[in-house]
C-alpha cells in the first residue's frame, strides 16, 4: 500500500482501477529505411490517413450530436487539412527520397506547413494551424500506435491519472464515466479544481511523480476531502473507504432540507447565499439549490475547447436561460476571464507562450485589447436582461481608466440595441472583482464608477502573496489565512461599506467550511459559494454566532502569522 499525499482539488471519495493518460508530446525519432521496406512505409502512411479520416467522422457524429452543425464543421477544416498535398504527397516522397520512417517524414512536412502558416498575415488563418497540430497529432498517434486516449475514454469507470490536466480538458470529462482524477501538476484553486468540484468530480492534485507510479489497472483510493491517494489499497483500507463513501453520500442528503432555507446565522444575522455558475450544463442543478442568485458566471467556459468564438446569438440564449430560470433573482454575468489557465484557441490573438500567464494578457486586458468581443459580449448579456435580472461583472480590473474603458464599450453596446429598437431596463449594473491588490488598494476610486463589487479570493490570494495558484511547488504557501490576506480583505469590506454599498466574495474562500466562518465575521454581505459546497456552507452559517465571529475575526486580524489567525478563528466553533 502507498500512500502519496498532494492537494485536495474536489471533495469526494473515488475507489477504482487506474486509467492513465499519455502525456502530450509525441517524440519522433529518424529512422532510416531500407530501399525494399519503402513500399511498406508508405502502405503504413496510407493505412494511418485512413484511420485519422475514420476518427474524424467518428468525432463529426459526436459533435453533431453534442454541439450541432456549426461546430461540426470544423471537422470539415480537418478533412482538408488531412487531404492536402503536402501531407498526402509530400510524405510520401520523402519515404521514397529521403528513406526515411513515415512519422519523421511527417514531423518534417507538418513543420513546413506550420512555417508557412506563420508567415500568414490575417491572424484568423495564422490561427488555423492549432487545427494542423491537431490533426497531425491524430495522424502520428495512428503512426506510432498510440491509441489516443481521449480524456474520456476510460472504458469502465476509472479513475483518472494524468500528469496535468487543463480547464479544457477537464470540461471533456462531462458525460464520461471517470470517478475522479489525479494529477502530478496543479493547485486547490487552479480552474481545473474548480471546475471539478462544479461537475462533481473528486480530485486530488498536485501529487509530484504519481502518474509515474501509477500503471493503467492500478487499484487506487482517491480521497478528495483529505488530499491523497493510495495506491495498491489493502482490503481493511478498501472497506474503510467504502464506508467513508457511504457515509458523506448520507450527510449529502441530510443536507438537502437546507434548500431554500434562509441563510441566517444563529443570532439572526441575515446573509444572501448565492451560487458559482462554471457551465451552463448545470443551471438546473444549480437552481435546484435554490440559492439567492448566481453570483458569478464565469462565460469564459462557452469560449474554450472551440475554435471559433461564440457569436451574439449563441452567448446570449444561454444567458438568457440563466436570467430567465432565476429571475427575479439576480444573475452576475462576468465576461470571459481567459488567460493564466484557461486557455482558448480561438481565431483572434490568444495569449501564448507568456513566461508569466497570471501577470500576462488576461480578463478584461484580454478583452480591452479586442474590444468587438467585449461588445459582442456586452451585448448578448444586455438581450439577456430582457428575460431577468442580470448585472454584468469584469474580471481582473486593476486601473480606474480600464473600468472607465470598458463602460464605455458598454455605453457603446447599449446605443446600438436601443437604436436598433431593443427595449432595454433602465439600468444594467456595471461591477468589477477585486482579485488583484492594486483595485483593493483603490477601492475608494473604483468605486466611484463601478456599481458593485465582488471579491475573487483565488486570484488575490495569488496576487497578494505571490504564489502562483496551479503551481504546486508552491501550494502549501497559498494560505487564505495568511494575515497580509485577512487585512487586505478587512480593508475591502470596510471601504465598500463605507460608500454604503454591499460586497460579495465569489472566490473558494466563501466554498471552504473553515474560511466562510471568517469572512461572515468579516462583515461579507454575500457569499457565492461553489455548488459541491453550497449546502454545506449554509450548514456552517445557521450555526454560526455572528458576535463570535466578529469578535474572532476581530482577534485574528491582530495576528502576526497564520497559524496564529487559524488559532484566534477557532474560537467562531467554541
Ligand atoms: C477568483 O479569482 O477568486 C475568481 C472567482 O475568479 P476565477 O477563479 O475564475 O479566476
Ligand atoms: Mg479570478
Amino acid at each position: 500500500m502507498i500512500v502519496i499525499k498532494g492537494v485536495a482539488a474536489s471533495p469526494g471519495i473515488a475507489i477504482g482501477k487506474a486509467h492513465t493518460v499519455e502525456p502530450e508530446e509525441i517524440v519522433v525519432s529518424r529512422i532510416e529505411i531500407l530501399p525494399e521496406n519503402v513500399r511498406q512505409e508508405i502502405k503504413r502512411f496510407k493505412a494511418a490517413l485512413d484511420a485519422t479520416y475514420r476518427d474524424l467522422d467518428q468525432a463529426e457524429s459526436k459533435v453533431l450530436k453534442m454541439l450541432g452543425k456549426e461546430h461540426a464543421k470544423l471537422i470539415d477544416t480537418h478533412r482538408l487539412i488531412l487531404s492536402d498535398p503536402l501531407i498526402t504527397k509530400d510524405v510520401a516522397r520523402r519515404i521514397a527520397e529521403e528513406r526515411v520512417n513515415a512519422e519523421f517524414a511527417l514531423s518534417e512536412a507538418l513543420e513546413r506547413i506550420n512555417q508557412a502558416f506563420e508567415k500568414i498575415q490575417d491572424e484568423f488563418f495564422r490561427e488555423r494551424r492549432h487545427d494542423l497540430f491537431d490533426v497531425g497529432k491524430r495522424l502520428l498517434s495512428h503512426l506510432l500506435k498510440h491509441e489516443k486516449k481521449s480524456l474520456a475514454d476510460a472504458r469502465a469507470p476509472a479513475i483518472l491519472v494524468a500528469r496535468n490536466l487543463l480547464p479544457s480538458d477537464t470540461l471533456n470529462l462531462k458525460d464520461s464515466s471517470v470517478l475522479g482524477f489525479v494529477t502530478d501538476l496543479g493547485g486547490k484553486s487552479s480552474h481545473t479544481a474548480i471546475l471539478a468540484q462544479s461537475m462533481k468530480i473528486p480530485a486530488v492534485v498536485g501529487l509530484a511523480d504519481a502518474s509515474h507510479r501509477i500503471k493503467t489497472g492500478d487499484e487506487l483510493i482517491l480521497d478528495g476531502d483529505q488530499g491523497l491517494i493510495i495506491i495498491h489499497p489493502s482490503p481493511e483500507a478498501v472497506a474503510k473507504y467504502q464506508k467513508a463513501r457511504l457515509d458523506s453520500l448520507k450527510e449529502d442528503q441530510a443536507l438537502d432540507e437546507l434548500r431554500g432555507v434562509p441563510a441566517v446565522t444563529a443570532d439572526g444575522h441575515k446573509l444572501k447565499m448565492m451560487v458559482n455558475l462554471d457551465t451552463i450544463e448545470e443551471l438546473k442543478a444549480v437552481a435546484g439549490l435554490k440559492p439567492d442568485g448566481i453570483g458569478l458566471f464565469r462565460t469564459e467556459y462557452l469560449f474554450l475547447n472551440r475554435t471559433a468564438q461564440p457569436g451574439e446569438e449563441e452567448q446570449a440564449k444561454a444567458y438568457s436561460q440563466a436570467a430567465k430560470l432565476f429571475d427575479p433573482l439576480p444573475v452576475v454575468i462576468r465576461t470571459a476571464d481567459i488567460g493564466g489557465d484557461r486557455v482558448a484557441h480561438l481565431g483572434f490573438e490568444t495569449p501564448k507562450n507568456e513566461a508569466n500567464p497570471f501577470l500576462g494578457l488576461r480578463g478584461i486586458r484580454l478583452f480591452l485589447r479586442h474590444s468587438d468581443l467585449l461588445k459582442t459580449q456586452f451585448r448578448a448579456i444586455m438581450r439577456a436582461s430582457l428575460h431577468g435580472k442580470v448585472r454584468v461583472m469584469l474580471p481582473m480590473v486593476c486601473a480606474l481608466r480600464e473600468l472607465q474603458s470598458a463602460r464605455r464599450v458598454f455605453t457603446q453596446a447599449a446605443q446600438e440595441l436601443l437604436g436598433e429598437g431593443v427595449q432595454l431596463p433602465k439600468k444594467i449594473e456595471l461591477g468589477i472583482m477585486v482579485e488583484v491588490p492594486a483595485a483593493a488598494l483603490m477601492l475608494d476610486a473604483l468605486l466611484a464608477e463601478a456599481d458593485f463589487v465582488s471579491v475573487g479570493t483565488n486570484d488575490l490570494i495569488q496576487y497578494v502573496l505571490a504564489v502562483d495558484r496551479v503551481n504546486e511547488e508552491v501550494a502549501h504557501l497559498y494560505d487564505p489565512f495568511h494575515p497580509a490576506v485577512l487585512r487586505l480583505l478587512r480593508e475591502i469590506v470596510e471601504t465598500v461599506h463605507r460608500r454604503g454599498k454591499t460586497v460579495s466574495v465569489c472566490g473558494e474562500m466563501a466554498s471552504d467550511p473553515k474560511a466562510a466562518p471568517l469572512l461572515v465575521g468579516l462583515g461579507v454581505d454575500t457569499l457565492s459559494v461553489s455548488s459541491r459546497m453550497y449546502l454545506r456552507i449554509k450548514q456552517i452559517v445557521r450555526r454560526l454566532s455572528m458576535e463570535k465571529a466578529r469578535e474572532a475575526v476581530r482577534l485574528a486580524a491582530g495576528q502576526a502569522d497564520s497559524e496564529a489567525v487559524r488559532r484566534a478563528l477557532l474560537s467562531i466553533e467554541a
